[in-house]
């Protein structure tokens, strides 16, 4: 497809010899070892593809006028109203800025784990360092699988705020289209990020313990909130109750596996995508949680719009992105027989 300022070729190396490296049949092992900066790097870049396709979508939306808004007009000394009167077009905006900030919190807090793993190799304490580096291992598929996926979504939404015109090359938006679609194919594919998440991360390596960390660290940041009649005590209960639906996920796809072979590999992709609306969640939730305590304090270093900005975007994700999590939930526990049975012979079969 071609990505910007970016030259691709194919190269085939007919009647080549090649070498083995390692044991065979443990090479995705070892690429997984030295893939993980690539990887989060290629996070970057789907949370880069949302806040570039945002930045496009935004100022169109104020400026592009198309009819009348349905609850009555809004620009009466204009010969219509800004497309972004319209509610459709605010969700797709407001989706497109709900990844890319919460997208852009996620990466941070992986830094955040890989500077202490850093610290623990300056300290000499080995213990410290591989709970980091597990911390580190858990994020990394969630990152590079769901944070792609988004930012492709965002991507697409930008050409989608244009309309025709973001189909066109004179706008950028289908430029970041092609773009993003590149960072959910190379550093591995989603599908094989959701198999090292799933398959070795989770439930391999830790049995349901990375989930369970993880968690813990979502309650402790919620149990103030428990008692409140607020919308910020609204939504960490709502992070508390689907932390709980995480772990019962894992256990039920654990205990599955046991019997059925196919339940990993028919599990894997909506169990990523599930992990990742819970862990923006998470993100959201701490960066409204953030901004309500500045702005009532007065002591931050943002202008009140800033903090309102954050609380409501962080609304709007708890309010029309995370129920996604509800679908992914369902078809990861699907049988697998409804993606393994049809024989195939009869994929073709009209
Ligand atoms: C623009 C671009 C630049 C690239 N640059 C580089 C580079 O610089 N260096 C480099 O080494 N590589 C590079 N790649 C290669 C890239 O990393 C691979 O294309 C990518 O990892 C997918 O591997 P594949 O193409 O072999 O797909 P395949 O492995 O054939 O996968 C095809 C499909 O099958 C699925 N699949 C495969 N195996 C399984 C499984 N076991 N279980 C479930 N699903 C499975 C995949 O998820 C995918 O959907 C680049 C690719 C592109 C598009």
């Amino acid at each position: 497809m071609g990505i910007a300022a970016n030259a691709t070729a194919v190269l085939n190396f007919d009647g080549a010899i090649g070498t083995l490296i390692g044991e065979p049949n443990k090479g995705l092992e070892a690429m997984f070892t030295f893939m993980n900066t690539a990887r989060i790097g290629t996070a970057i870049q789907g949370v880069a593809h949302a806040e570039l396709s945002f930045q496009g979508a935004l100022p169109y939306a104020q400026e592009r006028r198309s009819m009348r808004a349905l609850s009555g007009k809004k620009e009466p000394e204009q010969v219509a109203d800004a497309l972004i009167w319209h509610p459709d077009v605010r969700r797709m905006l407001l989706t497109q800025k709900a990844i890319a900030e919460g997208g852009r919190a996620m990466v941070y807090g992986a830094a955040k784990i890989a500077d202490q793993m850093f610290n623990a190799v300056t300290e000499g304490d080995q213990a410290k360092y591989k709970k980091y580096d597990d911390e580190l291992g858990f994020y990394t598929p969630i990152l590079k699988g769901f944070l792609t996926e988004m930012g492709l979504e965002a991507a697409n939404l930008g050409i989608q705020v244009f309309g025709g015109h973001g189909y066109i090359g004179e706008h950028g938006m289908e430029q970041i289209a092609r773009d993003a679609r590149i960072s959910t194919l190379y550093e591995g594919t989603t599908g094989i990020q959701a198999l090292d998440l799933l398959g070795r991360k989770v439930l391999l390596n830790t049995k349901g313990k990375c989930v369970r960390d993880f968690s813990g660290t979502i309650l402790r940041m919620a149990k103030p909130y428990a008692l409140q009649r607020t919308p910020m005590g609204q939504m960490m209960r709502t992070l508390a109750r689907r932390t709980a639906q995480w772990n019962v996920l894992t256990t039920l796809i654990m205990l599955r596996a046991s019997k059925d072979r196919e339940q990993v590999g028919s599990s894997s992709v909506d169990y990523l995508m599930y992990s990742g609306f819970v862990m923006m969640a998470y993100f959201w939730a701490l960066q409204a949680a953030k901004a309500a305590e500045l702005f009532a304090s007065g002591k931050g270093k943002e202008s009140n719009d800033f903090y309102t900005a954050k609380i409501q975007t962080a609304e709007f994700y708890f309010a029309r992105l995370l129920p996604r999590a509800d679908g992914h939930y369902s078809a990861a526990l699907a049988p697998t027989s409804a993606v393994m049975q049809m024989p195939q012979e009869l994929f073709q079969m009209a």
